[in-house]
């Protein structure tokens, strides 16, 4: 339901936590965070109010100057931590807005490849089949690239890798995401206000696009895989 990506220069838990807060108006059921730290890729889930992630943060931290996070309103499988955001296979770490409306045959597909689902959601496949491409032999701008060609719906989804403590992927089909530009940092939000606190400086992707994020910039690519230049708004600090 809300995005949140942030390579930054500080520690991301408290900032992740704080762009979801400003999502919460969108309604959630569960939140969830992942950063990276020294290479290693980490996450924290809880169920209900985001004071219940904030608690668990306060008791088990996570630190790493790279995360995504998430507000899950739960459209395939319940509200439990299994299947609340970010998903994990591997190296792989992903959260999603919106529906994978083929997750059932993308299931199959993995099935037949001898790997199976741990959560009920349509989101899981995505991390699974970005870990099986890796796994296949790309590395993760590709093996993203290739799962989204898989992907059928509306969505909104954002990547981290372990290892990759420098990358985001961003990708934008039925459902808003904007990337947000900073001095040496890069933020990914499913709206401007997710932003507000950290730039003004917004790129919205367009419908198709997808994006590679590192703290030096944005390479926007359309659906086709063409590079794109997309234009940079000032919003205002205070939205
Ligand atoms: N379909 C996904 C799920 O149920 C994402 C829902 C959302 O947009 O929060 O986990």
């Amino acid at each position: 339901c809300g995005i949140i990506g942030v390579l930054g220069t500080h520690e991301v838990a408290p900032l992740l936590v704080e762009s979801l807060k400003r999502l919460e108006y969108r309604g959630y059921d569960s939140a969830g965070i992942a950063t990276i730290n020294e290479g290693r890729l980490d996450r924290r889930r809880a169920v209900g109010k985001l004071v219940n992630l904030s608690d668990l943060l306060v008791h088990n931290p996570l630190a790493g100057k790279s995360g995504i996070g998430h507000t899950r309103w739960a459209t395939h499988g319940a509200a439990t931590e299994t299947n609340a955001h970010p998903h994990r296979s591997g190296p792989v770490a992903v959260v999603h807005n919106g529906i994978i409306e083929n997750f059932r045959e993308l299931r199959a597909e993995l099935a037949e490849a001898g790997i199976h689902p741990e959560t009920e959601t349509d989101t899981e496949t995505v991390a699974l089949l970005t870990r099986l491409h890796m796994d296949r032999g790309l590395p993760p701008r590709e093996a993203a690239v290739a799962t989204l060609k898989q992907l059928e719906g509306a969505f909104a989804l954002l990547w981290l890798f372990e290892g990759e403590g420098d990358l985001m992927i961003a990708a934008r089909k039925g459902s808003p995401l904007a990337i947000g530009h900073g001095d040496g940092e890069m933020f990914v939000g499913s709206d401007a206000i997710a932003l507000a606190p950290m730039t003004c400086e917004i790129t919205y992707l367009e419908e198709g696009d997808f994006a590679f994020v590192t703290r030096a910039g944005v390479e926007i690519f359309d659906e086709a895989g063409r590079r794109a230049n997309r234009d940079r708004q000032v919003i205002d600090a205070g939205a």
